[in-house]
């Protein structure tokens, strides 16, 4: 088969670099990639927004499967302008449809959804310009912290958690009216706060049966203990040790099966991953959000766990044989480490030469993720704010995220950044 991944970070990189192994995998495109896929595939420069000239490459290259790795693409329909071409009615795809896409593209769609098909969610109410004063009123009767949220896509920048009431009902009229996060706040979803812990739960499903992948836990905040901006994610462990078995058996029977039966049910085309954010509150899961893609950097652990042949279980997903696949899962952990540019998640420089990467011992149990990365002159500059993930694999956390900070050490670039602290907070 020739596939090809629609992205450029380290989800791509990971997913290019499985699929790889496959004996099935003839040729594998990664567009517009960076300098780690070119490792294990063939970069192609395009943008991933522009679906004729993505029809274009698929047809020069014979190319029989289309991974879509971001959801920008997919919020704009890619999977639905393939589906009415009737030349690419063979082409296999891993991405929902727009409506299914939806769910991440808009929250108040994804809460409704939740409401309908009972999936346990914070307690919320949506809001438009329109009825902005209700919006206020509303406040008035939640108790504090206060959750406002964008309803459209906006880089993980769109949630604001306030303490204040005054300061909540300001911010609310700021996002209506004054587009403080653009189109994306044009509607504001206010939501009862969570007290928990957070995890991530994956599901790759064909709308209507599903595989669970290893669940994962990311680090969001770019400082130590939690502090500081949100960034991407400054890595990630799976298995999460608090998950444990009976935690994810409530998993399964309250969030992903009403979840996975809902989108059935609304007759929704969804082949794809779900990613399904979640809360721990005492001993009940809650969803936050839904992701219709893989996380990153929750790719980058999930993903290495799994020892199945990623392309044949993505291409029983694509014909529908999904309940075919036994999930065969490493029962190792898997920790990633994000090495970053200096200033990210603000401002950063670009171009920095990334040394020692040749001096990683990469194994089956060490993996030099590339995500901001680019080939310049033979050299392998930085071209993002995340920049590697470094990621290792052993029989007990402490241990994987030892191997993964250990393998940081031969690599450095001007500026490098990194967390120290990745899974402190669990032993
Ligand atoms: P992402 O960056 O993951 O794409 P997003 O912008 O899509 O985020 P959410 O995931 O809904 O938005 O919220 C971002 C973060 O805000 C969550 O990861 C969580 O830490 C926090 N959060 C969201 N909703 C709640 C809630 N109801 N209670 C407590 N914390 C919340």
């Amino acid at each position: 088969m020739n596939v090809l991944i629609l992205g450029s970070g380290g989800r791509e990189h990971t997913l290019a670099h499985q699929i790889s192994k496959s004996p099935n995998c003839h040729k594998l495109f990664v567009a517009p990639g960076n300098a780690g896929t070119l490792l294990c595939a063939t970069n192609i420069e395009l943008d991933i927004l522009n679906f004729d000239k993505i029809a274009e490459t698929i047809k020069a290259n014979g190319i029989n499967m289309l991974i879509v790795g971001p959801e920008a693409p997919l919020v704009e329909g890619i999977k639905d302008y393939f589906d009415a071409k009737k030349e690419f009615s063979d082409l296999k795809i891993i991405g929902p449809s727009k409506r299914g896409a939806l769910l991440e593209g808009s929250k108040e769609r994804a809460k409704e959804f939740m409401k309908s098909h009972l999936v346990p969610t914070a307690a919320y109410q949506g809001f438009g310009k329109e009825t902005l004063e209700a919006g206020k009123e509303f406040l008035k009767t939640m108790q504090p912290p206060y959750v406002l949220k964008a309803d459209g896509l906006a880089g993980g920048k769109g949630v604001l958690i306030l303490d204040d009431l005054n300061e909540a009902q300001d911010e609310l009229e700021n996002m209506l009216t004054n587009n403080k996060f653009g189109k994306a706040s044009e509607k504001v979803v206010i939501e009862e706060f969570l007290n928990g812990i957070e995890l991530s739960v994956f599901v790759l499903t064909d709308g209507k049966n599903y595989l669970t992948l290893p669940n994962a836990k990311d680090y969001k905040r770019i400082g130590e203990a939690d502090t500081g901006l949100n960034t991407g994610g400054m890595g990630a462990i799976s298995p999460v040790p608090f998950a444990d078995e009976a935690f994810m058996r409530k998993v399964d029977e309250k969030i992903v099966k009403p979840s996975i039966a809902g989108l059935h049910k609304e007759n929704i085309d969804f082949t794809g991953f779900l990613f399904i954010g979640l809360m721990k509150v005492g001993d009940e899961p809650f969803v936050v959000e839904y992701n219709v893609r893989m996380g990153d950097p929750e790719t980058e652990v999930v993903i290495p766990r799994i020892k199945n042949d990623l392309l044949d279980v993505l291409l029983k997903t694509a014909e529908g044989k999904i309940q075919d696949v036994k999930l065969e899962v490493d029962p190792h952990y898997t920790a990633t480490i994000m090495l970053v540019s200096g200033g990210y998640p603000e401002a950063y420089e670009k171009g920095k030469v990334i040394l020692g990467l040749d001096k990683v011992d990469e194994n089956s149990e060490v993996f030099i993720c590339h995500a901001g990365t680019k080939k310049e002159n033979d050299q392998v500059v930085t071209n993002g704010g995340r920049v590697i993930a470094v990621t290792a694999s052993a029989n007990s956390m402490e241990n994987a995220l030892e191997k993964a900070y250990n393998n940081v050490e031969p690599i450095s670039f001007s500026g490098m950044y990194y967390r120290k602290d990745l899974g402190k907070d669990l032993v």
